[in-house]
């Protein structure tokens, strides 16, 4: 979302303020990294400090391998407990900054040259356009929309034809709810430089044959039941997939201390070495999808990673968690990215049970129509952001815009 104001100068200084958790760093480092690549001037401001560990490195990486940008660390009034209905650490934390962000305007006014616009995420956007209303994160966000000026979004046209080419064209023409700004598909965002990776699940995906490997990973906040595991490792097991799967079982990474021996058991581990691999810690998930080994992905449809398979034109097995994740799935079962059985649920609402999971894996794995879909969807997120891409055009017509 941008708000934008008058800048004198002829390059854009945009600053870019992303919330809490790495399924929001992420598309804004994206962003970052896309703006200096058209010339303009970016500050980025982080909340001190961050909840995750994986953040926090992420936003100095990024900031060692990018000194042209300015950062802003902003300093965030801790909430007191009883001033909020969630336990969740993400969500205390995107209060807490709604709470303060109008602290913000002091760190940014003085900025030299001006800033031409503010790019901020939707959860503390009404903080961000200094709409206090105290109800719940999303709606209280949303009713800030109309002082905006634009809403730029991490999709494309071919994605999502009839939100993009219907509903949206019918906002931005003013024939459907006249207060909306302008909505913007400029994704799918590019991907950005990384720490390099010393993971040792490169050289092990790099002996997998083309398109064999299966890859389950849930992002990176959420976590997985001890009962779901199981059923989830005897499914693996039984569908006899090579795998690479990224195991959380805390919401914060910090928290996530359990052995993987004490979760799986060692004979698991042990009889499935040749064929699997098993990970408790961050990977490099962009790097992942893009290796040739890599033929499905079983995930849960946080939209960073939609847009991350749908990129590399990676089949999905969705199997979406809570908040907006089936409205995800939904979406990119439309497109041909993948496949969802709603019959499984939230996470936590039911067990799936082992031949469940094995019956879903193989049909993922072995479904000729749905690979093909795949990568078409890849080729056309290709061309979304390529020469004359829609996403590239837009992208253009914003800037322009700012200057
Ligand atoms: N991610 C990663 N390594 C991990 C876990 C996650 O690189 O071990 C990245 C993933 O590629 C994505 C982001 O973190 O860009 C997670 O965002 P998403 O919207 O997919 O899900 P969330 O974590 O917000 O639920
Ligand atoms: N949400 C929720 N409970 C959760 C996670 C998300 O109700 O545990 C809702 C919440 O309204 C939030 C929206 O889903 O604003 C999107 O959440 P988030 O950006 O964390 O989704 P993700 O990054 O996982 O796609």
């Amino acid at each position: 979302m941008s708000i934008f104001q008058g800048s004198e100068t002829s390059q854009p200084h945009i600053a870019l303020f992303p919330s809490a958790g790495m399924g929001h760093l992420t598309p804004f480092l994206r962003l970052a990294s896309m703006l200096l690549s058209h010339n303009c001037m970016v500050t980025l401001i982080t909340t001190k400090s961050t909840v995750s560990v994986a953040e926090s490195t992420y936003i100095s990486f990024f900031l060692s391998t990018h000194p042209e940008i300015k950062h802003i660390e902003f300093q965030v009034p801790p909430m007191q407990p009883s001033n909020t209905t969630t336990d969740d650490p993400f969500f205390i934390q995107f209060k807490a900054t709604n709470r303060s962000a109008h602290l913000i305007h002091p760190l940014i006014s003085s900025l030299s040259p001006p800033l031409s616009a503010i790019f901020s995420d939707l959860v503390v956007a009404s903080g961000v356009s200094k709409v206090a209303v105290d109800l719940a994160t999303l709606v209280s966000n949303t009713i800030t929309l109309p002082d905006c000026k634009g809403i730029l979004m991490n999709t494309f046209d071919c994605f999502e034809p009839e939100t993009v080419e219907k509903t949206l064209s019918a906002i931005n023409n003013k024939r459907a709810l006249r207060n909306l700004p302008l909505i913007l598909p400029i994704g799918p965002l590019g991907t950005y430089e990384l720490e390099k990776d010393q993971g040792q699940y490169l050289p092990w995906l790099n002996s997998q044959p083309a398109e064999s490997v299966v890859f389950v990973s849930f992002g990176s906040r959420t976590a997985m039941s001890k009962d779901q595991i199981k059923e989830l490792r005897h499914g693996l097991q039984k569908s006899e997939y090579r795998f690479l799967w990224i195991l959380k079982t805390k919401t914060v990474d910090k928290d996530d201390t359990e052995d993987l021996e004490d979760l799986l058991s060692c004979s698991f581990l042990e009889r499935t070495k040749n064929k699997g691999m098993v990970l408790k810690e961050w990977v490099n998930q962009q790097d992942i999808l893009a290796h040739p080994a890599v033929g499905g992905f079983v995930n849960h449809c946080g939209w960073n990673s939609v847009m991350e398979a749908a990129q590399r034109g990676i089949p999905m097995l969705a199997w979406p968690q809570h908040g907006d994740q089936k409205a995800n799935a939904e979406v990119l079962e439309k497109a041909g990215l993948g496949i969802w059985n709603r019959t499984w649920g939230w996470g936590g609402q039911r067990l799936v049970k082992t031949d469940g999971n094995q019956k879903r894996i193989s049909e993922l794995m072995t479904d000729v129509k749905l690979k093909s879909r795949a990568k078409k969807v890849g080729e056309e997120a290709r061309q979304a952001t390529g020469n004359g891409g829609s996403s590239i055009k837009t992208t253009m017509e914003v800037l322009l815009k700012e200057k």
